[in-house]
């Protein structure tokens, strides 16, 4: 067989790469990897009232961010450029016209309101929304006079009345589709776009994609575009479908229960490891049931076959859990430097690997390095102590044991109370790190200045 080329296909028609798309991305990635091969991408720009300015290169920033590298793309071009279906018309017009003349396909002139008519009539008889074939009647000739008089028309594919289409599915086995159940499908539209099947079918071959790994809801567009491999004479890739992500509840992924773009889980402060790590684990376990493992491995032992075809559950919490195993797993310099970073270097980098220690076993995401820490960086508003905690601290000795007996001395059987108001006044808040250790490291000057004792109020 022919070295493997495994691709996503992006419409740049949201905010940024969806996290389903990062999944069924690492899945491409890690197969071709798997298989010596390579890992393309091509953006399908081309139902233009749906583009998101922006968009693209957000998506490809997101794949850059998250690890997933490329071998061909739209910014970086390759030997089947461009990567971009707007800028492909032509190829998809041609193979078009090429159907027309073999009679597997055939211009529409119908216009949007006898459609539409169409529509509300079969709805009312409550039948499918399908073409009626009307234009497929038009003799030859006539229809192509009429296309040379500048009428406007799309062009749709002819399928036929008769049989069933059948593909094979790596992840699912075989699916069948009647013919009879198969629309008419516009291929080419009006204003010269292809639509999303030609597209495919097109690029998929040309771009010379062996495997076609795409999630389930193309399921039933696949007949259609078997049925435009055979008209072409085409070989047909291989094809699998894997299952989308859905929220714990097991409705579909969306906007409204969990972050779904990958820019939001870089900005929470999630890591692009951890994200593959978990996204990796979604519908296939690694042999032996081990949790944490790299792209690396996953690829030494990656089968396509293997794939689930049960509803994985996407969980924000363990994806956290997950996040902050490699945190706390991390060389400390490492996630110094990626801590500075993530807060655009707002906060010293000496300071940040002092107070980490503390940090380090609680943290389960970046942004949670503020929430724990900013008292270190920024002085809570002030918050009185007892006259008698003051008093005793300022003649403490400043380390651990001695600040733990000077306490418990005021405290007597209050320990719990005093040390909770020592931490809020200090820190701002009722939980965080080890308390003595953090006035360890704020030193007692700072710390004095934290608490101003009650009885000056
Ligand atoms: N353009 C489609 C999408 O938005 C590609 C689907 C496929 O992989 O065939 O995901």
């Amino acid at each position: 067989m022919s070295a493997v080329r495994t691709r996503i296909a992006p419409s740049p028609t949201g905010q940024d790469l969806h996290i389903g798309n990062a999944y069924t991305a690492l899945i491409n990635y890690v197969f071709a990897r798997a298989h010596n091969g390579q890992f393309i991408i091509r953006v399908e720009d081309t139902d233009r009232t749906r583009l998101v300015t922006g968009a693209e290169d957000r998506i490809l920033a997101s794949l850059r961010w998250l690890g997933i590298p490329y071998a061909e793309g739209p910014d970086i071009g390759g030997p089947f450029a461009p990567y971009r279906q707007s800028e492909r018309l032509d190829i998809y017009k041609k193979h078009a016209e090429e159907l027309v003349a073999k009679n597997h396909a055939y211009y529409c002139f119908c216009t949007p309101q006898r459609l539409d008519q169409m529509r509300k009539d079969l709805e009312a008889k409550h039948l499918p929304p399908m073409y009626d074939g009307l234009c497929k009647k038009i003799d030859s000739k006539k229809s192509k006079k009429r296309v040379a008089a500048g009428e406007k028309y799309v062009i749709r594919m002819n399928v036929p009345d008769e049989g069933t289409t059948i593909f094979h599915d790596v992840i699912r086995g075989d699916i069948s589709f009647a013919n009879i159940l198969i629309d008419d499908q516009v291929i080419l539209k009006s204003d010269g776009f292809p639509t999303y099947h030609l597209g495919v079918v097109v690029d998929d071959h040309i771009m010379k994609i062996t495997h076609i790994i795409r999630g389930e809801e193309w399921i039933s567009s696949t007949p259609k575009h078997i049925l435009l491999y055979k008209f072409f004479g085409w070989d047909v890739p291989l094809i699998a479908h894997v299952s989308v992500l859905r929220n714990p509840d097991r409705t579909k992924l969306s906007k409204r229960k969990n972050p779904v773009w990958v820019s939001e889980y870089k900005a929470k402060g999630f890591l692009p490891d951890a994200i593959k790590n978990y996204l990796a684990t979604m519908a296939w376990s690694y042999p032996g049931g081990q949790d944490i493992f790299s792209v690396d491995e996953m690829i030494s032992k990656f089968r396509l076959e293997d794939i689930q075809t049960t509803a994985p559950i996407f969980d924000t919490e363990k994806l956290r859990w997950m996040n902050g195993e490699y945190i706390r797993h991390m060389k400390s310099e490492k996630l110094k430097n990626i801590i500075y970073e993530f807060y655009n270097k707002k906060y010293p980098e000496k300071q940040i690997e002092t107070v980490l220690p503390l940090l380090v076993e609680r943290m389960k995401t970046l942004a949670e390095f503020e929430t724990l820490a900013g008292f270190f960086f920024v002085r809570p508003p002030k918050h009185a102590v007892r006259s008698e905690l003051r008093t005793a601290l300022e003649s403490s000795e400043w380390n651990h044991d001695a600040m733990e007996k000077t306490i418990r001395d005021v405290a007597g059987a209050n320990a719990k109370e005093i040390f909770m108001e020592l931490r809020v006044a200090v820190t701002g808040k009722t939980v965080g790190p080890p308390l003595l250790e953090s006035l360890e490291i704020l030193g007692k000057e700072e710390t004095l200045t934290r608490i101003p004792s009650s009885a000056g109020r």
